[in-house]
């Protein structure tokens, strides 16, 4: 039984991108426990990813780790789950080649599943200024973020509101292409506004 050092393999070949890796390095090298951490394991998997993200060759890693199927063990920052989730999306021809997977491993390290991506950065990515104050939402209608589809008005009420919207969020304005947070409401603020018009028009009736 070969010793497992938690370090990329070594085999006798030429210097590569593997010696690059953080993982090489003796302070990392011998963490098995961290790199091989399994679900249960959350905190040493959570470190051993955080390590990966300062790794100056964490895609080349990914992507090589996906390719080549590796089962077990935190990759350039993909846990096994990931990377057996993100196989699962692709063909078995797609599986084994370089430009599909390093597409795949590109979004899933910068896109839906990056932890430094919030609502608030897709909001601040994703909108522009319109003529009179009003803001335009661009590219996709809608992000996939922590795994749930949001549609743009509920990301433009999230952010403002800091809670999911109750209903539809529509929009209140006249502008078509609007998601500025003061002119969208959900089924609660709108009923709120009825109630509010009725007690108006109730009280200029009463006067
Ligand atoms: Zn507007």
């Amino acid at each position: 039984m070969s010793n497992y050092t938690g370090a990329a393999p070594a085999s006798p070949r030429q210097t590569d991108w593997r010696d690059l890796g953080l993982c090489r390095q003796p302070q990392y090298k011998n963490q098995a426990d961290m790199w091989f951490a399994t679900v249960h394991d959350k905190l040493d998997r959570d470190q051993a990813e955080q390590t990966c993200r300062r790794c100056p060759v964490v895609q080349a890693c990914a992507i090589w780790a996906v390719l080549t199927n590796i089962q077990h063990g935190t990759w350039g920052a993909l846990h096994e789950e990931h990377r057996a989730a993100l196989r699962r999306r692709l063909s078995p021809e797609q599986r084994t080649d370089p430009a599909t997977v390093k597409a795949a491993v590109h979004q899933a390290l910068n896109g839906a599943d990056n932890p430094q991506r919030t609502l608030h950065t897709i909001w601040a990515e994703r909108t522009q200024p319109l003529p009179d104050g009003h803001l335009e939402w661009t590219g996709k209608q809608s992000v996939v973020y922590g795994g749930r589809p949001y549609t743009k008005k509920q990301v433009a009420f999230y952010i403002s509101r800091g809670r999911m919207p109750v209903g539809i969020v529509r929009r209140t304005c006249e502008v078509e292409e609007c998601v500025l947070p003061a002119h969208v409401a959900d089924g609660q603020e709108r009923a709120q506004q009825a109630v509010d018009d009725a007690l108006r028009a109730a009280a200029v009736k009463a006067s």
